[in-house]
C-alpha cells in the first residue's frame, strides 16, 4: 500500500494493489474504491477470465439461508453478469437411476465464465473499471514491496476439470453424475442455458485418464439425458483447497485460491473468492490487516473445514456409497435446505477435522510465510513456513 494518490474526488487516497484480477481481485478492487481507495489491479493476462472459455459455472446459494446475490450485493457487487437460477437438479447413480431434486429457492446460479461478454468476469471488470479502479493487464506481480492482496488463483491441482463447451438445440437443464467411472471421487455435470451447454468430468484422482472419464461422461449424457452437442470446443482446468493457517505477512494480505478458499467437496470456489476478496481489502482500508486472519476465520474457516471433512467422508464411499448419498438426499423436500445441513459447521464434523485434514491429499503450500522482510506474491521459498506457521496457528 502506499499513500501517494487522488482518489476520484481529487482527496489523497490509499492505494493498494492487487496481483489477480479474477473474482477475488476485482471483489477487492470494489471494496477498495467504494471505501475511497484507489485499487491498482495488476493481471497476468490481456484480459480478465483468461482462465476459462466460456463455461457454465454454479455459484453456490446453499451455504446461507440468504441468497447469494444479496451477499455479494452487500459489499459492492451488482449482479450484472447473465444469471440463471436454477432450482432443480437432475442426478444420475452410478448405476444410471435417475432422481430429481427440487428446492422452492434458487440451488445455485448459472454463470459463464472466461473474457466474453456476459460473463462473471467482464462484469466484474467493468464493475470495476466504472468505480474507477486501474487494471494492468499483461503485468504479472511476483512481488509487492508495498503490499497489497494476492489474488493469482489456484496453486496447485487437487482436482481438475474437462469437458466441452458446445451449441445445442436442447432445452435448459442441469444434470450431475456421480460414479469412480466417470469421475473419480468427484462428479460429472451437464449444463444447457439458451442454446449453449457445458459438459465435463470434474475428479480428484487418477488424472492421467482424463481423456476416458470425459468420454464416458458424455456417453452418459447422451444415453440419459439426450445431449447433443454442435461445434463443441474443449476446455480443461485445476483447482486447488487448503485451510490456510495464515494468509497474512505483513501489509500483504492473500484472497480466493491463492490463499486455498474452495469448497473442498465440489470445488465451488468462486463465492469464497469473492468474500475473502472482500474481507482482505476491508481490513486494509481499515488500516488493521492484522485483523484478516480472525476475519476470514470467522466467516470461511467453518465451512473450509467442513468441506474438508465432507471429501474425506465423500472419497471413502464408493460407487455404492454414493448410492445410498444420492437416495438420502432424494427422501429430503428441499435440496438447498438439505445441501445447507450438508455444508453446515457441527460438532462431530469439527472433531474429526484433524483426521480429515491429514487424510484429504492437498498439493498446496501455505501461501504465506512469516519473515518479516519477504514480500513475494508466492512464496516458494516458504521461510520457515512450516513451524513458525503452525506455532502461531
Ligand atoms: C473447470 C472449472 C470449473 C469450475 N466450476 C466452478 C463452479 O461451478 N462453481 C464455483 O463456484 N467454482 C467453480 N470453479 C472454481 C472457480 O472458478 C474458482 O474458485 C475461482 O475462479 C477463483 O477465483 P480467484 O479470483 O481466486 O482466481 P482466478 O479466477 O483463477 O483468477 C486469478 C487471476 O490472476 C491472474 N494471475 C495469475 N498469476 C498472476 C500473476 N503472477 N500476476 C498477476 N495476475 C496473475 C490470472 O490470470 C487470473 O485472471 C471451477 C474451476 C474450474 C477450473
Amino acid at each position: 500500500m502506499d499513500k501517494e494518490t487522488h482518489n476520484r474526488r481529487g482527496s489523497p487516497c490509499i492505494t493498494v494493489h492487487i496481483s489477480g484480477a479474477g473474482p477475488a481481485g476485482i471483489a477487492a478492487a470494489l471494496t477498495i474504491q467504494r471505501a475511497g481507495g484507489k485499487a491498482i489491479v495488476h493481471e497476468l493476462k490481456a484480459d480478465v477470465g483468461g482462465r476459462f472459455h466460456g463455461d457454465f459455472q454454479g455459484l453456490e446459494n446453499w451455504t446461507t439461508a440468504g441468497d447469494v446475490l444479496e451477499e455479494l450485493a452487500a459489499f459492492g457487487i451488482a449482479a450484472s453478469f447473465e444469471h440463471t437460477p436454477f432450482r432443480e437438479l437432475v442426478a444420475f447413480d452410478p448405476e444410471g437411476r435417475e432422481s430429481v431434486y427440487r428446492s422452492p429457492d434458487p440451488v445455485f446460479y448459472l454463470v459463464r465464465r472466461g473474457p466474453n461478454p456476459g460473463t462473471l468476469d467482464v462484469s466484474l471488470r467493468d464493475q470495476a473499471l466504472a468505480s474507477g479502479a486501474e487494471i494492468r493487464f499483461e503485468d504479472p506481480q511476483r512481488h509487492l514491496p508495498e503490499g497489497g492482496i494476492v489474488a493469482d488463483g489456484p496453486r496447485g491441482s487437487d482436482a481438475i476439470a474437462v469437458g466441452y463447451v458446445f451449441d445445442t438445440d436442447l432445452a435448459d437443464g442441469a444434470f450431475a453424475a456421480v460414479s469412480d467411472r466417470l469421475a473419480p471421487k468427484g462428479y460429472s455435470y451437464f449444463l444447457v442455458h439458451k442454446g449453449r451447454g457445458t459438459v465435463a468430468s470434474c475428479f480428484f484422482e487418477d488424472y492421467h485418464k482424463e481423456k476416458i472419464y470425459l468420454e464416458r461422461t458424455v456417453a452418459l449424457f447422451q444415453e440419459k439425458a439426450g445431449l447433443r452437442m454442435r461445434n463443441e470446443r474443449k476446455f480443461g482446468g485445476t483447482g486447488n483447497f487448503l485451510v490456510p493457517r495464515t494468509i497474512q505477512k505483513g501489509d500483504i494480505l492473500f484472497a480466493g485460491e491463492a490463499a486455498g478458499f474452495q469448497d473442498a467437496l465440489w470445488g465451488f470456489g468462486m463465492r469464497y473468492a469473492m468474500l475473502s476478496g472482500h474481507l482482505a481489502a476491508r481490513t486494509l482500508m481499515e488500516g488493521k490487516p492484522e485483523n484478516y486472519d480472525r476475519l476470514w476465520k470467522r466467516r470461511l474457516g467453518g465451512p473450509m473445514r467442513t468441506s474438508i471433512v465432507n471429501r474425506y467422508l465423500f472419497e471413502k464411499l464408493g460407487d455404492e456409497g454414493y448410492k445410498r448419498f444420492l437416495r438420502n438426499a432424494y427422501r429430503k423436500p428441499d435440496v438447498r435446505a438439505w445441501l445447507r445441513s450438508f455444508y453446515a459447521v457441527n460438532w462431530w464434523k469439527s472433531l474429526l477435522f484433524p483426521i480429515a485434514e491429514r487424510a484429504v491429499r492437498s498439493s498446496r503450500k501455505e501461501a504465506a510465510c512469516t519473515m518479516e522482510s519477504c514480500d513475494c506474491t508466492w512464496c516458494r521459498c516458504q521461510h520457515e513456513a512450516k513451524s513458525a506457521i503452525h506455532a502461531a496457528a
